[in-house]
C-alpha cells in the first residue's frame, strides 16, 4: 500500500502558488487578496479561518480577514459582502459557515459575484461544473482530484464509488470523477447494499463523517481509498471515515488522516483564489 500524502502535495502546490502571487504582484502593482468573512465565535470555525489566512500569507496572497460578532445582522452581514463584491482589489471572496442560525446563508453566498467565488458553492459554478464547463469547483474534491493526478491513477474508465451527497464534498466529487471519465455511483444513508456498492470501487472515497466507518470488508483488494472524514474516536482522537489499520492492508493506494485531504482543501483555496485573480485581470 501507497501513503497519499497529502501534506506533502499541499506543501509542493503553495510553493507554486507564490510563484504565481508573485508574478501577479509584479504585473499589477497589488497582491492577489481573499476576502474572509467570520461571523460569530464557532471555535473551529476561528481555526479554520486562522489557518487558511496563514497559508494566504505564507504564499503571498493578502488576506482581508472581516471578524463580525453572532449578534450582526442580515442587513450588515450583506451590505459588508455588497461592498466586497465591488471592491477591486478583492479577488475572492469566503464566508466560512457555519453561520449562526439567525442568518441566511443562502442569501449572503448569493452576493458573492461567480467570479469571485472562491469556494465553488454558487449554483452558477455548480451548474457549470455539471455542464463540464470552465468553472470553479469546491476545495476538497478539488483537492482529490488533485492528488489522484499528482499520484498517477488513472480514472478513465475505472469505477468510483462516492459515499456521501452532501453539495460541499459528495455530489462535487462524483461530477468531476464523472467528467473525468470514471463511472460513478454516488450512495447515502439510504442506499441498500452499500458493502456490495463499495466493493465493486476501484476507486472508493468516503464523505460520511462517521468514525471508521469504512472498513476492510468493504473495499476490494487493490482498490484506491480516499478518506474526506475529520471525525473524532472513541477517545477523542482525530480519525478519518475509514477504518485506517485494517483498510491499509487491503488498499493499493490510501490517505491518512490527519495529513491526507484535510491539508489539499487549503490548499485548493489558494490555487482557486490565484485563478480567480488571473481570470479577472485577463478580462
Ligand atoms: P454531511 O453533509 O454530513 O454528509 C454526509 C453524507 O454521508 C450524507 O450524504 C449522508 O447521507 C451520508 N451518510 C450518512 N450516514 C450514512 C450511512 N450510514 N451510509 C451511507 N451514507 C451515509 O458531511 P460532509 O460535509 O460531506 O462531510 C463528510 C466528512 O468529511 C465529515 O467528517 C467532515 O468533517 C469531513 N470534511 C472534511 C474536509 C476536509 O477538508 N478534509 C472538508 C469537508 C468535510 P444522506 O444525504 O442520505 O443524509
Amino acid at each position: 500500500m501507497q501513503l497519499i500524502d497529502g501534506k506533502e502535495t499541499a506543501r509542493v502546490i503553495r510553493a507554486e502558488l507564490a510563484g504565481r502571487a508573485a508574478a501577479f504582484a509584479e504585473a499589477h502593482g497589488r497582491r492577489i487578496g481573499l476576502a474572509v468573512l467570520l461571523i460569530g465565535d464557532d471555535p473551529a470555525s476561528q481555526v479554520y479561518v486562522r489557518n487558511k489566512i496563514k497559508a494566504c500569507e505564507e504564499t503571498g496572497i493578502r488576506s482581508l480577514a472581516h471578524y463580525l460578532p453572532a449578534a450582526t445582522t442580515q442587513a450588515q452581514a450583506e451590505e459588508l459582502v455588497r461592498s466586497l463584491a465591488e471592491d477591486d482589489k478583492v479577488d475572492g471572496i469566503l464566508i466560512q459557515l457555519p453561520l449562526p442560525a439567525h442568518l441566511d446563508a443562502k442569501k449572503l453566498l448569493a452576493l458573492i459575484p461567480t467570479e469571485k467565488d472562491v469556494d465553488g458553492f454558487s449554483p452558477e459554478n455548480v451548474g457549470r461544473l455539471a455542464l463540464r464547463e470552465d468553472c470553479t469547483a469546491a476545495c476538497t474534491p478539488l483537492g482529490i482530484m488533485e492528488l489522484l493526478r499528482r499520484y498517477h491513477i488513472p480514472t478513465a474508465g475505472k469505477r468510483a464509488v462516492v459515499v456521501g451527497r452532501s453539495n460541499i464534498v459528495g455530489k462535487p466529487m462524483a461530477l468531476l470523477l464523472l467528467n473525468a471519465d470514471a463511472t460513478v455511483t454516488i450512495c447515502h444513508s439510504r442506499t441498500q447494499n452499500l458493502k456490495d456498492e463499495c466493493l465493486r470501487a476501484d476507486i472508493l472515497i468516503a464523505a460520511v463523517g462517521k468514525p471508521k466507518f469504512i472498513t476492510a470488508d468493504m473495499v476490494k483488494e487493490g482498490a484506491v481509498v480516499i478518506d474526506v472524514g475529520m471525525d473524532r474516536d472513541e477517545e477523542g482522537k482525530l480519525c478519518g471515515d475509514v477504518d485506517f489499520a485494517s483498510v491499509r492492508e487491503k488498499a493499493s493506494f490510501l490517505t491518512p488522516v490527519p495529513g491526507g485531504v484535510g491539508p489539499m482543501t487549503i490548499a485548493m483555496l489558494l490555487y482557486n483564489t490565484c485563478a480567480a485573480a488571473e481570470r479577472r485581470t485577463a478580462e
